[in-house]
């Protein structure tokens, strides 16, 4: 199966309209410590949503509440239904997630880790179905890891992990799929897989929603929402004025975003007023 078959595969859900994931927060905050305020986000299927702001300002901290493992003063609509009104099982086949850095089954096989993606689909106890495997298969593939299948989690290199970690999420097939810097250790080649499967899965109906610390990355989705201390500064189009004024203001004003052929960079403040002044 290639990423396109994957990615084509029907999207269930129990609503054909209104936002895949929606959220409505006065506040979250890990321990006593508050770090997210009046969040209010609406995002749709078919689109892929990026998520960036400064270092710290909130990001991984909004993405584990849209993906239910961390609690908020609000709530979090998955396809229409509150979040906790979903069983675990039902609510795993509709949300596949990737946090930062993840730990654990380091002595696991590639393959097994894969697998994992296919548990909320698979019956308790029972043996992988033929489905289970073409759909881990062609994960792997996808994310160019097939040739890793045999190894552990633990002795792959960052950029091997993150491929593998990707393909788990791709495997599990959900309409709405979660992902924090997934692009942590890949080099181009890898990063430009990413970028065409994703556009794949969008194109399949599915909402993808990405926390990116690549700009230029971020500027090639189909929305962006800016994160700053802990509120929502901007939601819009990456390719808007108003969404590119955001961006600069975000960052202070240390980055420009200018045009190059049909594409937005964004470039670091010194680059784009040197590359003004060689106009
Ligand atoms: P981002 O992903 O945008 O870089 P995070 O959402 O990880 O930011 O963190 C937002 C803020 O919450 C930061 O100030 C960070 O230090 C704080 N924070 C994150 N995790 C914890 C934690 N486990 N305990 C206390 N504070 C935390
Ligand atoms: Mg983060």
């Amino acid at each position: 199966m290639s990423a396109a078959a994957l990615a084509s595969l029907p999207v269930h859900s129990s609503r054909p309209d209104g936002a895949a994931l929606a959220v409505q927060l006065r506040a979250a905050g890990i321990g006593k410590r508050r770090i997210l305020h009046d969040i209010t986000l609406a995002l749709p299927r078919g689109r892929w949503t990026a998520v960036v702001g400064p270092n710290g300002a909130g990001k991984s901290t909004l993405l584990r509440v849209l993906a239910g493992l961390l609690p908020c003063d609000g709530q979090v609509q998955l396809l229409g239904r509150a979040l906790d009104e979903w069983s675990t099982r039902e609510r795993a086949r509709q949300l596949a997630w990737l946090g930062q850095q993840e730990g654990g089954g380091e002595d696991l096989r590639a393959w097994d880790i894969v697998m994992l993606g296919r548990l909320p689909h698979r019956a308790w106890l029972a043996a992988p179905t033929a489905q289970d495997q073409a759909v881990v298969a062609a994960a792997l593939r996808d994310t160019r890891a097939w040739d890793l299948r045999e190894r552990r989690l633990g002795e792959l290199s960052g950029g091997e992990r993150q491929r593998v970690l990707l393909a788990r999420l791709l495997a599990v097939q959900a309409p709405v799929m979660l992902m924090d810097e997934p692009l942590a250790h890949l080099d181009p080649p890898h990063q430009a897989d990413w970028l065409a499967t994703v556009r794949a899965l969008v194109a399949g109906g599915r909402c993808v929603v990405s926390v990116l610390h690549e700009l230029n990355m971020a500027l090639q989705a189909d929305d962006i929402v800016i994160i700053r201390a802990g509120r929502v500064l901007h939601h819009g189009g990456a390719d808007q004025p108003d969404t590119h004024r955001a961006l600069q203001q975000a960052f202070d004003g240390r980055v420009a975003i200018r045009q190059v052929g049909r594409d937005w960079v964004a470039l670091p403040r010194q680059t784009a007023e040197e590359t003004i002044h060689a106009d």
